[in-house]
């Protein structure tokens, strides 16, 4: 039989197979909330039939802004049930970047946790007139705002019947839809049908064998408004893994005590935050318990994180993937012969990206698109293909144009080296972007912000590598003809336009920029003499 692959049936298959499998939340509220696949199944019918009350049709983009936790999974599950699109934005956008992609979207709802209300009461009058909000809570904590049009989740749910035939549609109906940064202009909408949402799920259950699996307690630390999550909200209710949700509390002391007090054995998360981690397990003296496995991608795995935490007992599976990509694209799992290499070897492999999973293709290409070994030696820019792959960014031709090469494979903008093996070592980018703590800053916007400052001729952006946030960015400045730059003030000029984590830490000035053999501002350059202390 040919039937459609469906979100839904995923909610469906845990309710009958996996009831008792829990979900439990930090929420924002205060303490923690507890359910499980079979209890939550007549809530997300619910709120289902609470929202075609409300007028959401096939195909409307209905947008979240929330931290991890079961509502945000009940939206996920919901919206898509129905056949309308989970838009998923992040909160850490500038105030502009995020006018520009609800608008774009044309979110007919915006759904918000509580933390988030004053962003969008300081946004509403940029957004859609007769745009909807529900704040994310009870009657008893909904707050005062200056949003109209608002109603209260609860009592919004409380409207749904916990009756539903799901409908059917074609599979590849638009399910989800993330954006994300572009080295100009503005985010790109990356969109994910019910085939895609479905395959990934698949793809990771099979993947991940040892993390994800029944009875196992798994929490994505990464943020449902990042790339789905990594793919956790489908495969850990599909495979009957439980999930732990951190809601807004992401440091290392709040970390270690959800994870030891749930016992929490898979965390799934960037760098930035295994290290708060870490220092928080060195504090303690002991890593919490029944925590045998961290899944890091997003950024690099540092060597040393990845030896500290094998040497505790805790296996690592280094990840590599993109919104693109639905995400994951590869995964570091090692697996016999490489299991019996000695330790360090191990570790070696392990700071490596991974090795393809199923439904991904990967090749390295030169500058002119010729097709290079994989030999580990030879590196060019990464192309992929694949089930879970977009074939196209949303209502942007542009962005599309620039990303697919002419045999249909995906430019990722990373550069990298595969070993005969197959495994991946990511040298280098070539999108001039910057990933700070596991999200991006486009340097090309921040330079254009700079060059509009009086005291400015001419700049750069470029990564520096930080022990905390993997990168951050600095701004190198050529200033303007016998003026005496005032960094506070070039610093001030950019907070108005960045969100304040994008503002680039330190400015510092030269006579002039170098550049490479066709004119362009050598970032490679910049970034090697600031290696070399040059800068
Ligand atoms: P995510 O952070 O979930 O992987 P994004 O789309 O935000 O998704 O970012 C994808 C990009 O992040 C990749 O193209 C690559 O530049 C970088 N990245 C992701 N994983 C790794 C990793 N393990 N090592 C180095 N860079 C990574």
């Amino acid at each position: 039989m040919n039937r459609p692959m469906r979100i839904s049936d995923i909610l469906t298959f845990a309710e009958d197979a996996h009831p008792g499998a829990e979900i439990v939340s930090a929420t924002v509220e205060g303490g923690l909330h507890r359910t499980t696949y079979g209890d939550i199944g007549p809530r997300i019918r619910q709120l289902a039939n609470a929202l075609t009350g409300i007028g959401v049709k096939l195909g409307d983009r209905v947008a979240t802004l929330a931290w991890n936790g079961y509502r945000h999974f009940e939206l996920y599950y919901a919206i898509s049930g129905i056949g309308a699109v989970c838009h998923t934005i992040n909160p850490r956008l500038s105030a502009e970047q995020m006018t520009y992609i609800v608008n774009h979207s044309g979110d007919t709802v915006l759904f918000i946790d509580l933390t988030f209300v004053p962003i969008v009461e300081a946004l509403a009058d940029q957004f859609p007139e007769n745009l909807r909000y529900v704040i994310m809570t009870d009657r008893a904590h909904m707050p005062e705002t200056s949003l109209k049009n608002v109603l209260c989740y609860e009592e919004l749910l409380a409207t749904g019947s916990p009756d539903i035939e799901w409908p059917e549609f074609p599979e590849d109906t638009a399910s989800g839809l993330c954006y994300t940064s572009g080295t100009t202009g503005n985010p790109k909408g990356v969109l994910f049908s019910h085939r895609s949402t479905v395959l990934h799920a698949l793809m990771c259950g099979v993947s991940f064998q040892k993390g994800i699996c029944p009875g196992r307690r798994l929490m994505p630390v990464v943020p449902l408004f990042h790339a789905n999550a990594w793919g956790m909200p489908y495969v850990s209710p599909l495979v009957g893994a439980s999930l732990i949700f951190p809601g807004p509390h992401l440091d290392g002391k709040s970390v270690f005590d959800l994870m030891d007090g749930e016992g929490v054995n898979s965390g799934w998360g960037v760098p930035t935050v295994w290290l708060g981690l870490l220092e928080e397990v060195e504090a303690r003296g002991r890593m919490p318990k029944g925590f045998d496995e961290v899944i890091v991608g997003g950024s690099a795995a540092p060597r040393s994180m990845i030896e500290t935490f094998e040497n505790q007992g805790v296996t690592v599976c280094h990840a590599w993937g993109m919104t693109e990509m639905s995400p994951i694209g590869t995964q570091g799992i090692l697996t016999p012969p490489f299991t019996e290499l000695p330790k360090e070897q191990q570790i070696d492999l392990k700071a490596k990206q991974g090795r393809r999973t199923f439904g991904v293709d990967l090749k390295i290409v030169d500058e002119e698109g010729n097709v290079l070994p994989k030999d580990g030696k030879a590196t060019g820019e990464l192309f992929v293909r694949g089930n879970a792959i977009i074939k196209g960014y949303y209502e942007n031709p542009e962005a599309t144009a620039e990303a697919m090469d002419a045999d249909g494979w995906f430019g990722t903008g990373d550069v990298a080296s595969i070993n005969p093996d197959g495994f991946l070592t990511l040298t280098d980018r070539a999108k001039d972007l910057i990933k700070s703590g596991g999200e991006w800053i486009s340097s090309i916007d921040v330079e254009n912000m700079a060059m509009a400052h009086p005291d400015v001729a001419n700049c750069a952006v470029i990564a520096v590598p930080h022990p905390k946030w993997a990168e951050r960015p600095l701004l190198v400045v050529v200033p303007v003809a016998g003026v005496t730059p005032d960094t506070a003030s070039i610093l001030a000029h950019l907070a108005t336009h960045l969100a304040k984590w994008q503002v680039p830490d330190d400015v510092v000035y030269v006579a002039d920029l170098p550049l490479t053999a066709t004119g362009k501002v050598s970032k490679m350059t910049l970034r090697q003499k600031r290696a070399a202390q040059e800068l």
